[in-house]
């Protein structure tokens, strides 16, 4: 039992430490020993954000240049979701997906360990996965993916929640670069999800980075414009940008909607909210304010804040008049 542990510590991490201290040795070189771990962990994260979104950029760009689904004689402006999208790589990702997560997951594992009860795990429940990393780290992304999905699916069920998640869906021109279209309350509402279901199921810290990269790279391509097809099977394991555009599909938006997975289409499949062969190309919310679709960075933010009051306040009058009936 502590081979495996030791097995498993050692695929996940050792790479990444190797890497990390190396970096602290160039920065303590360079004089800068005070938070050099903390320094050389932060530009470890933010250096894999930023290769996972030019990897992302690239083939992007590649299939919607190969094979285009729809084009636009007037493009919107995609600035605010190109520096949003660096500010989230640089800055937001390692400070939430590694800082926070592991600052909290050590928290939780104390208060457990205080009360002599052990942390669970996925390799705690099934010690044969500590022999198979790569089952394991397939096994936690599809469990985070769950969690995404029921998250992403009650975000169209509240009107407040939903007044933050049209910024999302307002996009009329949908590329690989809507995915980076959010609003902050909704991403803080995300990572606050995320990490408390990868720390109840024990995900390690250094891992935790990685299953984040791994679904926004695979959100990035669902939302390209493209007709690349992944065929029967293959729509039915990971979710292609044809089965994603439905969700973003103009009669779709709200609480009409289907599809709402991120990565894999099986939740969708298990819980009956999953259409196939569907051939969205407008996509859009009728809904949402001229600038939720084209204005500045903080103008989408502002909206989306706005409709979000709205939306609340309608929920609550709506309630009303439910409990005078
Ligand atoms: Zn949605
Ligand atoms: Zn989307």
């Amino acid at each position: 039992m502590v081979l495996s542990a030791i097995h498993t510590q050692s695929i996940g991490a050792i790479g990444v430490d190797c890497i990390v201290s190396s970096l602290q040795s160039l920065l303590e070189s360079a004089g800068l020993k005070q938070y050099s771990r903390a320094a050389s962990l932060w530009l470890f994260f933010a250096g894999c954000g930023v290769l996972e979104l030019c990897i992302s950029i690239t083939l992007g760009k590649f299939i919607e240049w190969w094979r285009p689904l729809t084009s636009w004689t007037r493009r919107n402006s995609v600035a605010a979701d190109v520096t949003y999208a660096i500010f989230v790589r640089t800055v937001l990702f390692p400070l939430v997906a590694y800082f926070e997560f592991d600052w909290l997951r050590r928290g939780y594992e104390a208060f457990l360990l205080g009360h002599s009860i052990h942390p669970p795990s996925l390799v705690s429940l099934f010690p044969g996965l500590a022999w198979w990393p790569a089952l394991a780290f397939l096994a936690n992304f599809a469990l985070l993916d769950l969690a995404d999905y029921w998250k992403h699916r009650l975000s169209h069920r509240y009107g407040w929640w939903y007044g933050i998640h049209s910024l999302h869906h307002a996009e009329d021109q949908m590329t690989f670069w809507s995915d980076e279209r959010s609003h902050v309350l909704e991403d803080a509402i995300t990572y606050v999800w995320l990490i408390a279901v990868g720390v109840a199921i024990g995900v390690p810290s250094f891992q935790f980075p990685f299953l984040i990269l791994c679904l926004r790279f695979v959100g990035s391509l669902a939302h390209s414009n493209t007709r690349i097809d992944y065929g029967w099977l293959g729509e039915r394991i990971l979710i292609s940008p044809r089965f994603h555009r439905t969700h973003h599909a103009l009669k779709a938006a709200g609480r009409r909607s289907c599809n709402f997975g991120t990565a894999l289409p099986w939740w969708d499949m298990a819980f009956g909210t999953a259409r196939f062969g569907d051939n969205t190309i407008e996509t859009g919310d009728a809904g949402a304010e001229v600038v939720m679709v084209s204005g500045s960075w903080g103008q989408q933010q502002a909206a989306g804040f706005r409709r979000m009051l709205r939306l609340a306040h309608r929920g609550r009058k709506s309630k009303v008049v439910r409990t005078a009936q």
